[in-house]
């Protein structure tokens, strides 16, 4: 078999990676081990959450995607639970309101509408969270939510009506290299061939880079989540804690804290779908590629989602998932060709912003495979380049 493109992974970055192709005329096939959605992106909350991300080029790749997301579903032509209620992030001490401050004064100028409010105003927006435990918060009107999964799967149907060949249960085991470069992969079935192979395979992306003798700096991270049962809204925004946001941009100043909360990397963040469910979370932990919910993690999660928003007490879960977040050095997704390598591809390492960015996402690498260049904010500074991708020597 012969094509443009082969995307290597079925999760949100390579079908809106598929998508976007074959939208411009290239011939794709997409490889999918398992099914699609197998990895993170079926097992993640839904946040396109712009106060999240470090105040550079990171937030202006997330504000285009939400841009692309107000659109998307109608492009698609399929209902994608976008909705923007903004989200909050609750403060809980004084160190945190200051670095807080810091990061909001940098989003703002950067054109993120992002602003302090005093913890009766943070209850007034969201009545149930627990006075005693924040000082105030902050509020960001543009941070919204979609659901990924739906997303995902959007992205691949319509790709597969624009032509796209998508094969579930299909993993490549094998790049096929000529002279150092690639030009195909092996799967058990059969070796396709194709002018630019994309490693799209979120955590498992080192795994494709060794078989083209690269060290790819990507490293799972796991978050453990609960989902409860379907309720009447009453979440009018979502909830975040600014901790997460001070142990993601600034862990040195959380060095001392040596509890098992702070081990686990414990924040709290909760969300509503439109259907009534609601998700709270969640660890950042370092746990290799073992995927499963851990008593630990889940009575630290449990533990303080119920101290800060009471009322979860009174929900009924119905279940719990981890997922493994594909974690790259400095937080920001590897986007590009590898150089020395040609015909390979890294779009992958989006951590905890991979719904977020997969719009952004899907469209860079199109406009870089097809035209060499993209108008999406800042894309030269995801170069994969920017790290040492060749082995170290023992
Ligand atoms: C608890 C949790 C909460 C999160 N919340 C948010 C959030 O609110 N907002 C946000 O933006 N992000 C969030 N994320 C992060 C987001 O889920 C990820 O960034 C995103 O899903 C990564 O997508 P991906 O397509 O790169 O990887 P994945 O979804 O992991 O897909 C990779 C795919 O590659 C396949 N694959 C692997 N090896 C091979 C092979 N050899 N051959 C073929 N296929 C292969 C896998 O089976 C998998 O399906 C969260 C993550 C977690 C865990």
């Amino acid at each position: 078999m012969n094509k443009d493109v082969i995307v290597i992974g079925g999760g949100i970055i390579g079908c809106a990676i598929a998508y976007s192709l074959q939208k411009r005329g290239k011939s794709v096939v997409l490889l999918e081990k398992h099914n699609l959605v197998a990895g993170a992106s079926g097992a993640c909350d839904q946040g396109i959450l712009l106060q999240s991300k470090a105040p550079n080029e990171h937030l202006l790749l997330g504000i285009r995607a939400m841009e692309m997301y107000k659109e998307l579903g109608r492009e698609l032509g399929r209902d994608l639970e976008f909705t923007q209620k903004g989200y909050m992030l609750l403060m809980e001490s004084e160190l945190e309101c200051r670095v807080m401050d810091g990061i909001i004064e940098k989003q703002r100028a950067l054109g993120l509408p992002v602003e302090r409010i005093s913890a009766d105003e943070a209850l007034r927006r969201q009545p149930g969270i627990n006075r005693e435990e924040i000082v105030g918060a902050t509020w960001c009107p543009w941070d919204s939510e979609v659901n990924p999964y739906m997303t995902a799967l959007a992205y691949a149907d319509r790709a597969a009506e624009l032509g796209c060949d998508i094969r579930t249960r299909t993993p490549v085991t094998g790049l096929v290299m000529e002279g150092g470069a690639v030009k195909g992969v092996v799967t058990p079935q059969e070796t396709m061939y194709a002018e630019t192979v994309i490693d799209a395979c979120g955590v498992w992306a080192p795994e494709i880079g060794r078989m083209a003798g690269l060290e790819i700096p990507i490293r799972p991270r796991r978050g453990q989540v609960y989902i409860t049962e379907a309720v009447p809204l009453f979440m009018r925004c979502n909830l975040l804690n600014a901790r997460y946001i001070v142990a993601k941009h600034h862990p040195e100043l959380l060095a001392g804290d040596h509890s098992l909360k702070a081990q686990l990397g414990v924040g709290f963040c909760m969300t509503q779908s439109g259907k009534g469910n609601v998700m709270f979370g969640a660890t950042r932990e370092f746990a290799g590629m073992d995927n499963r919910c851990t008593l630990d993690g889940l009575r630290e999660v449990l533990a303080e989602a119920t101290r800060l928003m009471p009322a979860v007490k009174e929900l009924n879960v119905i279940r719990t998932m981890s997922g493994l977040r594909p974690y790259s050095p400095d937080s920001k997704p590897l986007i590009g060709f590898v150089d020395g390598v040609p015909g390979f591809f890294m779009a992958a390492g989006h951590e905890g912003d991979g719904v977020s960015l997969a719009p952004t996402t899907g469209k860079m690498v199109a406009d870089l495979i097809i035209d060499g260049t993209t108008d999406v904010p800042a894309a030269a500074s995801f170069n994969p380049n920017r790290f040492d991708l060749r082995p170290k020597a023992p």
